[in-house]
């Protein structure tokens, strides 16, 4: 395969920080852009010394050119629900002048283009596993819309550029994720487990813990969207696990792999929490040939020293 010249957005984050590692590692050249308003340069460090990785601090919501790329990673977004509350202005602009200018370099260069969706765009379903073809059920104005209307903006504007331009474009629809470098305070519920128990601290269930998940180890997810970004599909696929938690049951693991005793509290469920997510994967396992191999437990025991080293 030949070397290729890479953008990745959002490189100081859990997801694009990762991206960069495994893109640099077949050989290709990679330029990180963030604005570190949630990505971290700690997830960068180790890349200190490396030639073919250079790193460039910058808000894409306002035009940029890093030169000539043959490929576009658009990963920039906060992307938990307490940092997108948090940052929700900044939430809309990056899904929407972000992917805007992330696509006119895509354009410019006549490079391909992938841009990480998400299963918020199914809202809180009434299909269940969630299919591509289905088109949600999203509250456009609940404290959530901020980031699920950003993301379903920018689908509209990566297909736009497709049909209008012939931008060759992909949509990853990537469903709950975790592993080494999920920020360990973004308060989503796999870092605040871990961290609550690790802690010996109450775990803090919202609801009464019925409500499911379905969690994809993180190199698992990048080896089905790296496949995704050399594919000829422009139309969205799920990426994520398709074994379904409920967060009792995800609790009970996190216990389990920590060894710790802490005991399980509840709390209210915060607006518009989607009752159940699951990824329907055949779309993925048929076009890609891929599916995801690292099961909950064994990916949080292969996170537990991070979180761990971030315990203390
Ligand atoms: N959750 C929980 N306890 C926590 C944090 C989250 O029970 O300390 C629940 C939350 O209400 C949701 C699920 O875990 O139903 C996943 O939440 P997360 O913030 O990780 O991401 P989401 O999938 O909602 O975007």
């Amino acid at each position: 395969m030949t070397k290729k010249t890479i953008l990745v957005t959002g490189a100081a984050g859990f997801l694009g920080s990762h991206l960069c590692d495994l893109l640099l590692s077949e050989g290709n050249t990679v330029i990180g852009v963030d604005n570190l308003c949630t990505g971290s340069l700690d997830n960068l460090r180790h890349l200190d010394n490396e030639s073919r990785f250079s790193f460039v601090e910058k808000d894409i919501c306002t035009l940029f050119d890093v030169g000539t790329v043959d490929y576009v990673f658009n990963f920039a977004s906060p992307a938990s629900p307490v940092d997108y509350t948090r940052l929700g202005i900044e939430t809309l602009l990056v899904g929407s002048a972000g992917t805007l200018n992330s696509l006119e370099i895509a354009k410019k260069y006549g490079a391909g283009y992938l841009h990480a969706s998400t299963s918020e765009c199914y809202g809180d379903p009434e299909v269940h596993p969630q299919v591509e073809t289905y088109w949600g059920r999203v509250n456009p104005i609940g404290p959530r819309s901020v980031y699920d209307e950003a993301k379903r903006f920018s689908e509209a504007a990566v297909t736009a550029y497709q049909r209008y331009y012939g931008v060759d474009t992909h949509l990853v629809r990537i469903f709950n994720t975790y592993g080494p470098r999920l920020q360990a305070n973004d308060g989503r519920v796999i870092s605040n487990f871990m961290m609550q128990a690790l802690r010996g601290e109450p775990l803090t269930i919202y609801g009464d813990g019925s409500q499911t998940r379905s969690f994809c180890y993180v190199s698992d997810l990048l080896n089905g969207i790296v496949r995704l970004s050399r594919s000829e599909e422009h139309t969205p696929v799920n990426i994520g696990n398709p074994v379904e938690f409920t967060m009792l049951e995800c609790a009970q693991v996190v216990l389990q792999v920590t060894g710790s005793a802490s005991e399980i509290v509840f709390r209210p469920l915060p607006q518009d929490d989607p009752s159940r997510r699951r990824p329907d994967i055949t779309k993925a396992r048929k076009l890609l040939g891929w599916e995801p191999v690292v099961q909950l437990r064994e990916g949080l025991e292969m996170s537990l020293e991070y979180f761990k080293s971030h315990a203390g």
